[in-house]
């Protein structure tokens, strides 16, 4: 039989790229891993490190809205009020004087089924201490926690997202897991950004699985009740629920 000119059509034209199969298998591996790395070792998301969680891998339409710095009067009972008001559920990372001072905003959280961290006893860079000293604050706020609302933090934030292998030890110790926020989903509602702004930031970037910044403090603004208004009520008509940074670990 004489040559077929398909085969020989193929022939020809696989063996070139047979010949480079390892260029074409780092081509693929390079456009594989190329998008999460544009910005460095932190995706658009979060980091790396094993021991710190920035999002949860979920396929469920859920994500953990978290509130820093507080409790404080001024809009911790605003916020919890708009949360009651979308059946929705929130992680606050408290500070252990402003938990001394407003104890009855802390169980106000709780009995709303809010989740309640550790954010430190009054807000210092952990990082700048030395282990113990580390794990002595986030003992000395988990006590007070406890006093008053009898349950413990399993969650920790270290403030201005501030770790070292030294504070995720200490968080270790104290049986805390680190939870930071994911990186397109950081509110700035503690600088000037309108609530227009906010809300776009956080609704345009939102994916399964992310957790939100915001802060409820002494400098905790109107601006971040306004924004929470409209993003609650965006996130229900977007499918979403709101759950507890506990509740979300759960989900992966
Ligand atoms: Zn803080």
């Amino acid at each position: 039989m004489g040559h077929h000119p398909v085969t020989g059509f193929w022939t020809l034209s696989l063996h070139p790229w047979l010949r480079h199969w390892r260029i074409w298998l780092a081509l693929l591996l390079i456009g594989i891993m190329a998008p999460g790395q544009r910005v460095g070792q932190v995706s658009r998301r979060g980091g790396q490190n094993p021991m710190v969680t920035w999002y949860v891998n979920t396929r469920q339409r859920a994500v953990a809205l978290t509130f820093d710095d507080g409790p404080s009067p001024l809009i911790t009972p605003e916020i919890l009020a708009l949360l009651k008001k979308y059946h929705d559920r929130a992680t606050f990372f408290v500070l252990g004087q402003k938990a001394l001072k407003y104890p009855r905003l802390l169980k106000t959280e709780v009995q709303d089924g809010m989740e309640v961290g550790n954010h430190t006893f009054g807000h210092i860079n952990l990082t700048q201490y030395s282990t113990a000293e580390d794990y002595g604050d986030l003992r000395r706020t988990r006590q007070i926690i406890w006093r008053i609302v009898h349950t413990t933090p399993l969650v920790m934030r270290p403030p201005y997202g501030a770790y070292s292998p030294g504070v995720l030890q200490a968080a270790a110790q104290a049986g805390e897991r680190v939870v930071l926020w994911s990186s397109a989903e950081n509110s700035l509602d503690h600088t000037n950004s309108s609530v227009s702004a906010m809300v776009f930031r956080i609704i345009h970037n939102l994916r399964p699985g992310d957790i939100v910044l915001f802060h409820d403090g002494n400098g905790g603004r109107w601006e971040t009740v306004a924004a929470l208004a409209i993003i609650l009520k965006d996130l229900k008509s977007l499918g979403y629920q709101c759950v507890t940074v506990s509740q979300l670990l759960k989900m992966q």
